[in-house]
C-alpha cells in the first residue's frame, strides 16, 4: 500500500490527510505544533494516524509520499533528509488536482490573488456555474475532490504551493504581477521567485488561456527570454491591444478570441488601478469560461471584497479612515497611495521582510503628510523616510496609531492603514491587525 505522509495539520493537511484516506492510502499526519481542535476532532473521527507537538522521523521518512504544507520551508532539515532519499515532496494542490475532472482557473502573483479569485468565483457562480473554490482561501481544494462534484474550480495559488507541483495543468493561468516578496524562502534570489511563479504555465497547453499583466518588469523580461506554447492573453494599462485587456479614457476593454467586453471603472465597486488590472484579468477568464456580457457586468456590479483590502472603515468630518491590512509588501502599498488623490495620513510598521522603500519613495513625498510607524522596530521606516516626510511619529499602540492620526488630520484627508509589513511583532495576523484598527476607529467616534 502507498504511505502518504502529511506534514502540517491546518486547513490544506487535514484536506490531503481526508482524500488520500478516501483514495486508499495509508495516511499519517504530523505536525510540530498542535493542532486546532476541529482539525483533530476530524482526524480522530475519520480514523487518521496522526501526531502533534513533534515529527517521528522514522515514520516519515519511511513514506512513499510526502504532502508538504505551503508553511513549511524547504530548507528545514526534515525536508532536506526527503530531497536527498528522493522521496516525492508535493502539495495538497498536486494531489487533489490528480482526483478531479473539473477546469481550473489558477490564479498567483504576489498581490491580488485573493481579491481576483474571490471575483473569479464570484463571476462564476453568480452566473450559475457550478464552481468551488479553493487553494490558499476557504475550504481546502484536496476535500472539495473528495467526491468530485465541481465542473469548475477557481483556485488561488501561492508561490509555496506552485513550488511543489509537477503535473498539475490550468486550462487558465492568470499572472497578475512579480515584485519582491518572501525573499526569505527563496534564498533572497528574486530570480528564484520569478521561477517559482512561473511554474503556473508548466503543463499548460496552445489552447489553454495564459493571462498576464504585460507592464510587470519581471513577467516582461521573463517573456523576453522564454516562450511558452500557450494563448497568451496580455493586459496593459498603456497600450490599446487586439487581443488581451486594456484600460483607456477610464474604460476597462477585454478581447478574447470570440468575445469583447467593455465597462467603466467608475461604475465598478473595488477602486484603484491595481483592480482595474484584477478585473481585466478576471473578465478574461470570465469568458473563457464562457459568460455573456450580460452575466459579466452583473457580477462585477455585485462583487464585495474580501475585508483588510483597501476596505473603507468609517468618513467622519471629511476624513476617511481605510484599513489595508494586507498590504504587507512594498508594492501593495505603492497602488494603496495610488488610489487617493488627497493627502495621506499612512500608518505603516511591522516586521520588515527585507523592504526596498525606493518604489513608492516618489509617491509618498508627493502624497503623504504624516507617517505613523506602528512597530516594534521602526529603524528601517525611520531612516527612509525622515527626509521625505514632514511629520513622523512612533507607537506600538493601533489606539494610539489612530488617536494620533485623527488629530493630524483634517478635511478631506486619508488615514490610511497599508503597512508594507508583516504583522507578528504586535498582532497574531493581517486579519487582527485590521480588526484592531477597525475597533480602534469605530471607538473613537
Ligand atoms: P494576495 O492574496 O495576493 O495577498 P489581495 O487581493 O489579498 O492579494 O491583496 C493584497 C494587497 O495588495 C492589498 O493591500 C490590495 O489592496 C493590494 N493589491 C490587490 N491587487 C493588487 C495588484 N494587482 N497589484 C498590487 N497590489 C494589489
Amino acid at each position: 500500500m502507498q504511505k502518504i505522509v502529511i506534514l502540517g495539520g491546518g486547513e490544506s493537511g487535514v484536506g490531503a490527510a481526508l482524500l488520500a484516506q478516501a483514495k486508499g492510502y495509508e495516511v499519517f499526519l504530523s505536525d510540530k505544533s498542535l493542532l486546532r481542535a476541529d482539525y483533530r476532532q476530524t482526524l480522530i473521527k475519520n480514523n487518521i494516524a496522526f501526531e502533534e507537538g513533534q515529527h517521528t522521523e522514522a515514520l516519515i521518512l519511511n513514506a512513499t509520499e510526502i504532502v508538504k504544507s505551503p508553511g513549511i520551508p524547504d530548507n528545514a532539515p526534515l525536508v532536506q533528509q526527503l530531497y536527498a532519499q528522493n522521496t516525492p515532496v508535493i502539495s495538497e494542490i498536486e494531489l487533489a488536482a490528480r482526483y478531479t475532472k473539473a477546469k481550473k482557473i489558477a490564479i498567483t502573483g504576489s498581490n491580488g490573488k485573493t481579491t481576483t479569485t474571490l471575483l473569479v468565483y464570484h463571476l462564476l457562480k453568480s452566473a450559475g456555474l457550478n464552481v468551488g473554490l479553493g487553494g490558499n482561501i476557504g475550504e481546502s481544494f484536496a476535500k472539495q475532490v473528495i467526491n468530485d462534484t465541481f465542473d469548475w474550480f477557481v483556485l488561488e495559488l501561492s508561490s509555496f504551493q506552485l513550488d511543489n507541483m509537477y503535473n498539475f495543468k490550468a486550462d487558465v493561468g492568470i499572472l497578475l504581477n512579480i515584485t519582491p516578496d518572501h525573499l526569505d524562502r527563496y534564498n533572497y534570489q528574486f530570480q528564484n521567485y520569478v521561477n517559482s511563479k512561473f511554474r503556473l504555465l508548466q503543463n499548460m497547453t496552445a489552447t489553454d488561456d495564459f493571462i498576464y499583466f504585460a507592464e510587470n518588469e519581471a513577467i516582461q523580461k521573463e517573456l523576453s527570454y522564454k516562450a511558452f506554447s500557450v494563448n497568451y492573453l496580455p493586459i496593459s494599462l498603456e497600450k490599446t491591444l487586439e487581443k488581451g485587456g486594456f484600460f483607456r479614457d477610464g474604460i476597462l476593454h477585454v478581447k478574447n478570441h470570440s468575445a469583447t467586453f467593455e465597462i467603466e471603472a467608475n461604475e465598478l465597486p473595488i477602486k484603484g488601478a491595481h483592480n482595474v488590472l484584477n478585473t481585466l484579468s478576471a473578465v478574461l477568464a470570465a469568458q473563457a469560461a464562457g459568460l455573456t456580457n450580460a452575466q459579466i457586468r452583473t457580477g462585477l456590479l455585485s462583487f464585495q471584497n474580501a475585508s483588510h483590502r483597501l476596505e473603507l472603515v468609517k468618513t467622519h468630518h471629511e476624513v476617511q479612515f481605510v484599513n489595508d491590512s494586507k498590504a504587507t509588501n512594498v508594492d501593495s502599498v505603492f497602488y494603496a497611495l495610488g488610489s487617493f488623490n488627497d493627502p495621506i495620513i499612512w500608518i505603516a510598521g511591522g516586521v520588515d521582510k527585507g523592504n526596498d522603500y525606493t518604489q513608492i519613495q516618489a509617491l509618498v513625498r508627493q502624497k503623504v503628510k504624516a507617517l505613523v510607524c506602528l512597530g516594534k522596530d521602526n529603524s528601517k521606516l525611520l531612516s527612509f523616510f525622515t527626509p521625505i516626510v514632514p511629520i513622523i511619529i512612533e507607537t506600538q499602540d493601533v489606539k494610539d496609531a489612530v488617536a494620533q492620526a485623527r488629530a493630524l488630520s483634517q478635511p478631506g484627508d486619508v488615514v490610511l492603514l497599508s503597512p508594507a509589513c508583516a504583522s507578528f511583532d504586535l498582532f497574531k495576523n493581517y486579519e487582527d491587525r485590521g480588526n484592531q484598527f477597525k475597533a480602534a476607529v469605530l471607538e473613537l467616534f
